[in-house]
C-alpha cells in the first residue's frame, strides 16, 4: 500500500491496465516459479504463455517477466523476493510482486487441511455449527482439504451425497478417505477368494466390498441363514438377515473339498451382532487354511511361532476402525464403536488360547500410520486435480479432529514420507470435553471447525473466514 500511494508508483499508475495484464499471467505463473527457483538462470516453464496475450501488453509483459525472474533469483519465498526487491529498489519489481500478492485471488496454496467428520461437521445425524460455512469458504478459496474418517458402512459415493446434502458444498468422492477405503489395497491379493465382510446395516458393507472389487463376499447373514443351527441366539434377528441374506457359494461341510473356506475377515463397519460375529470370527482363526467347521492341529502347539496359533493358513483378519467410543447425537457420553468389539474379541481369544497367543490382525483407521499415508496420497491426488502438476510442494496439513487418541495422535505421530508436516487441531465438539486434558497434546485446542481452520489461515498467513 504505501508503495502505491508513493510518488513513484504515480507511473505505476498509469500504466496499470496493461500493468494488471501482465500481472494476471504472472500470478498464474507464480506456482511455477516458487518450484522452479533453483532454475532461476533461465526463464521458469509455463511462465508466459504469449499466445493469450494483448500484443500492446507484451513489451511490459517481458519487463515484467525479467523483474520478477530477477527478484526470485536469490530468494526462497515470496516474502523474501519482495523484502530483496524493496532492498535493491527495484520499482519494477516491488510493483508487479505488491500487485500479485494484493490484487488478485491466490493461487495454489502449500498448505492443506484434513478433516475427522463426527465430532468435527457432525454429531450423527446433526450436522456442527460453522461446518458448512467453513467448508463452503474453503471450497470458494480454493484451499485443498480431504475427509479422513474413521466412520464407515457405506460407498465413498454415497457418503459423499449425504454430505453435500447436510453441508449444501459440492465435494468430490476423490476427496473422502473412510475406515475402510484402505482395504482396496487387499483387493488384488483376495478378490477371486471367499471374504467375509462384518458390520454395517444390512448388507450396505457387502456392496461396499464389491464395489471395491472383491468377487465373493460373505456376511454372517449368509451363513445364519444357510445353517439356522449355527448360532443359536437368532431369535430377535432372523428375519432382518433373511431379509438380505445369500445363498451361500459352497457348503460348510469339511469333508467336501469344496467346502466354504475363507481367504480374509474384514470389519468394515460396527457390528451390530457381536456375539454372533466374534463366534464366527473365532471359529475362522482357529481353522485350519480357512475352512469353516475344522480346527487346526497347530493350535497349541509349541514348537510351532505363536504357540502354533494362527499358524495354518486362517484367513487374514483386518479390523478398520480401533476407537473404542465416537460421539453421537447422545449427549450425555460417546458410545462404544468397533474397537470396543476388538477389546471385546482380545478377552474371548485370551480365554481360547489360555493366554498362550497374540491375537494376531492387521489395525486399518486413525491413529495408525497407514490410513495417515493413505490419506496423504489422496490429497496429493486431490491437488494435482486442483492445481496441476505445477502446484507448490504440500508443506503444511492441518488435521482437525475430536478425539485425542485416534486424531491428534495419528497426526503427532505421523512422518510424512512425502516430506509434508502434519499439524493437529483438537475441536471441542465432539469426545474431547473443554476443560479437560486430552490423552495427546494437540498443536492447538479450538471451540469449533471454524475456529481451527482460521487458526491455520492465520498461522499461513492468509485472510480469515469473517
Ligand atoms: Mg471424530
Amino acid at each position: 500500500m504505501i508503495l502505491i500511494s508513493s510518488p513513484e508508483s504515480k507511473h505505476y499508475l498509469k500504466r496499470r491496465e496493461s500493468l494488471a495484464a501482465s500481472t494476471f499471467t504472472a500470478k498464474m505463473a507464480f506456482p511455477h516459479l516458487m518450484s522452479t527457483m533453483e532454475l532461476s538462470s533461465s526463464p521458469p516453464k509455463n511462465f508466459v504463455d504469449r499466445s493469450t496475450l494483448d500484443p500492446l501488453h507484451s513489451k511490459t509483459l517481458i519487463r515484467h517477466t525479467f523483474s520478477l525472474k530477477w527478484a526470485f533469483k536469490k530468494s526462497a519465498s515470496f516474502k523474501a523476493a519482495f523484502e530483496h526487491a524493496i532492498q535493491s529498489k527495484n520499482k519494477d519489481a516491488m510493483h508487479i510482486l505488491l500487485e500479485a500478492q494484493t490484487s488478485l485471488p491466490p493461487g495454489p496454496c502449500d498448505f492443506a487441511f484434513s478433516f475427522d467428520i463426527d465430532g468435527v461437521l457432525h454429531n450423527s445425524p446433526n450436522p456442527l455449527p460453522h461446518a458448512s460455512e467453513t467448508l463452503k469458504f474453503l471450497k470458494e478459496k480454493n484451499i485443498p482439504f480431504i475427509f479422513l474418517t474413521n466412520s464407515g458402512g457405506k460407498s465413498e459415493s454415497t457418503r459423499v451425497k449425504m454430505l453435500e446434502e447436510e453441508f449444501d458444498v459440492d465435494l468430490d468422492v476423490s476427496q473422502f478417505v473412510q475406515s475402510h477405503t484402505p482395504a482396496l489395497d487387499y483387493v488384488p491379493q483376495h478378490q477371486d477368494n471367499c471374504v467375509l465382510v462384518i458390520g454395517g446395516v444390512g448388507d450396505s458393507c457387502r456392496k461396499v466390498a464389491e464395489g471395491y472389487g472383491f468377487n465373493s463376499v460373505i456376511t454372517s447373514a449368509d451363513i445364519i441363514t444357510a445353517y439356522p443351527k449355527y448360532w443359536p441366539f437368532d431369535e430377535i434377528a432372523r428375519q432382518y438377515y433373511s431379509s438380505f441374506a445369500r445363498p451361500l457359494p459352497a457348503p460348510i461341510d469339511p469333508t467336501n473339498p469344496d467346502s466354504l473356506k475363507f481367504s480374509a475377515i474384514f470389519v468394515f463397519s460396527s457390528s451390530r451382532d457381536w456375539g454372533l460375529d466374534c463366534q464366527l470370527i473365532e471359529d475362522l482363526l482357529v481353522s485350519r487354511e480357512g475352512i469353516l467347521g475344522t480346527q487346526s492341529r497347530k493350535n497349541g502347539d509349541a514348537s510351532f511361532e505363536n504357540n502354533g496359533w494362527q499358524q495354518d493358513g486362517q484367513p487374514s483378519l483386518i479390523f478398520c476402525n480401533p476407537d473404542v467410543h465416537w460421539s453421537t447425537a447422545w449427549k450425555h457420553s460417546p458410545r462404544f464403536s468397533q474397537g470396543a468389539m476388538i477389546a471385546a474379541l482380545h478377552g474371548i481369544w485370551n480365554i481360547r488360547t489360555r493366554g498362550k497367543a497374540a491375537l494376531q490382525f492387521t489395525q486399518l483407521g486413525k491413529p495408525c500410520y497407514g490410513s495417515f499415508l493413505y490419506g496423504e496420497k489422496v490429497l496429493n491426488k486431490y491437488r494435482e486435480k486442483l492445481f496441476g502438476r505445477g502446484a507448490p510442494k504440500l508443506r503444511n496439513v492441518y488435521h482437525i479432529g475430536d478425539s485425542p487418541v485416534s486424531d491428534i495422535r495419528g497426526a503427532n505421530e505421523y512422518q510424512s514420507p512425502f516430506g509434508s508436516n502434519w499439524l493437529s487441531l483438537l475441536v471441542e465438539t465432539g469426545i474431547h470435553r473443554t476443560g479437560t486434558n486430552p490423552e495427546y497434546q494437540p498443536t492447538a485446542t479450538l471451540a469449533h471447525v471454524k475456529d481451527a481452520v482460521n487458526f491455520a489461515l492465520r498461522e499461513e498467513g492468509w485472510e480469515e473466514m469473517p
